[in-house]
């Protein structure tokens, strides 16, 4: 009797345990669910990413079903068809994909079905490091520390000889919106961009990795979210002991942290991790329209702070932001101009590749305070400094921002200081730094009173 892997964020076939373990014993049916709880528009760059990867598992694997609706019904339905008596699957590990899955195993299991789980998007599975005492890790340090002594498996490689079903019915899949060049979504993309950049990029990266006009970062974030390349592959080969591979391992540990830190706290999605700044006034852009014109110039890149704009603008023109640049505009977004992150959180999920629930809300979180970093309120970013260190030469704000493209050097960042700098339809400033900075920090004394 066949056996379903129904694909979710593991749309890879090297490296799948959770393919290795269906194709053990049976031949094997893949299987993809488009959720329209899910997938709202083939024209959101996540949905187009999804379906992009999605079209290239189904040319390397001869056969791939794609079936349309909810997958409570989805599922059990394909398995009738196929006679099959297992469903495989790489665990899910966010709220919403938790308990889609705890009803699709009942379903399964009234049906006589067993529901297998191998593996998860992570080298260690979300809910398995836990201190000494069995409690989850609350701060990123010590639990980096006690991941990495947890461990993780070598990349697995599929069973020779695996057999595919073949024979049931497939629908066609949307068109995705077209990505940038710069997009890394396939299984064929990732392994072959993380090739490169191991052989290249990878030893500048702990010097590099903040600078946001160079190619310093792996970009693999989209490939990582829809898991066409896994963790593990890239941590495998990884030296230890070397300054740039040691940071790159602690960048990929914050993405398993934040994922664990998701898994213990489900409400943190979208609620205050920490209920420390419940009190901090914010304006409120549904009923403030001062507040709602600020909220529309950030999203549309046009704050009149040059590092701030180009990143909202390469948002909207890639789908991907630098990290650096993501937390100045976060920090501009909550800090300068007082609004909550929450805002922020989901225009990002509505425009990244790579937007994701953990990582996204709570990289959001740190930034804006509310989240893991115990002391963070009063570091705000200076938009004017931090563009002048990620951006030295200014090339990656004129990329962007070709209002500003006649202004060569580093003066780019502050337009208003050169003769005709706002002439070319640059807009001026939305609010003052200075003043927004020391309004923000009044108004978390005012809040660390009140609580
Ligand atoms: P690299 O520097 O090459 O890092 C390698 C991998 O490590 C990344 O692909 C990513 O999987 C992981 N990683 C790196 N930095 C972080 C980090 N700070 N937190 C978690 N994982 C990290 N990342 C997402 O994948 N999805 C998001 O929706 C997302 N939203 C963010 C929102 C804010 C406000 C902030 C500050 C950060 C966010 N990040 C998010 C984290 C980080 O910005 C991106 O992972 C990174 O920019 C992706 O580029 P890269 O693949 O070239 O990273």
């Amino acid at each position: 009797t066949p056996a379903v892997m129904w694909f979710r964020r593991d749309l890879r076939r090297r490296d799948n345990p959770a393919l290795a373990a269906a194709a053990a014993d049976a031949s094997v049916v893949p299987l993809v669910v488009l959720d329209p709880a899910l997938l709202r528009s083939p024209a959101r760059p996540r949905d187009a990413a999804f379906l992009t990867a999605v079209a290239a598992l189904r040319e390397e694997l001869d056969g791939l079903v794609v079936r349309a609706g909810d997958p409570r019904e989805v599922v059990p339905q394909v398995c009738r068809e196929a006679g099959a008596v297992s469903v495989h699957v790489s665990a899910e590990t966010t709220p919403g994909g938790r308990r889609r899955d705890s009803d699709v195993r009942e379903a399964l299991q009234a049906k006589g079905i067993d529901f297998v789980e191998t593996g998860s998007p992570y080298a260690v599975g979300p809910g398995l490091v836990r201190t000494g005492g069995g409690t989850p890790y609350q701060v990123f340090t010590p639990f980096s520390r006690a991941w990495n002594d947890y461990g993780w498996r070598a990349p697995a490689e599929m069973p020779p000889g695996t057999r595919f079903a073949r024979g049931l019915d497939s629908t066609d899949l949307p068109a995705p919106a077209d990505l940038p060049p710069e997009a890394i979504v396939t299984e064929t993309q990732a392994l072959a961009r993380w090739a490169a950049y191991r052989g290249d990029l990878l030893e500048g990266y702990a010097g590099r990795r903040d600078r946001a006009d160079l190619d310093a970062t792996s970009r693999l974030s989209t490939a990582l979210k829809f898991g066409t390349i896994h963790p593990r592959t890239l941590l495998h080969d990884l030296p230890v002991g070397e300054r740039s591979a040691d940071r790159f391992r602690t960048e990929l540990a914050w993405r398993e942290f934040y994922a664990d830190v998701l898994w213990h706290h489900p409400r943190s999605a979208w609620q205050d991790l920490r209920p420390a700044l419940a009190r901090l006034e914010y304006d409120d852009p549904s009923v403030d329209d001062e507040a709602a014109g600020r909220l529309r110039a950030w999203c549309e890149g046009r704050t009149g702070y040059p590092l701030v704009d180009a990143g909202m603008r390469q948002l909207l023109a890639e789908g991907w932001m630098h990290n650096r640049v993501r937390m100045v505009v976060a920090s501009f977004l909550t800090k300068d101009l007082h609004l909550r992150w929450q805002h922020g959180a989901r225009h990002f999920m509505d425009h990244l590749t790579d937007g994701d629930i953990a990582s996204n809300s709570h990289g959001w979180q740190w930034v804006s305070g509310t989240g893991t970093d115990a002391a963070p309120y009063f570091r705000i970013f200076n938009p004017i400094t931090q563009g002048k260190t990620a951006d030295p030469g200014g090339d990656y704000v004129r990329h962007y921002v070709p209002e500003l493209s006649h202004i060569s050097g580093a003066a780019v960042h502050e337009p208003w200081r050169v003769a005709g700098g706002l002439s070319r339809g640059y807009p001026e400033r939305i609010i003052d730094h200075a003043q927004e900075r020391a309004e923000a920090l009044r108004r978390y004394a005012e809040a660390r009173e009140r609580s």
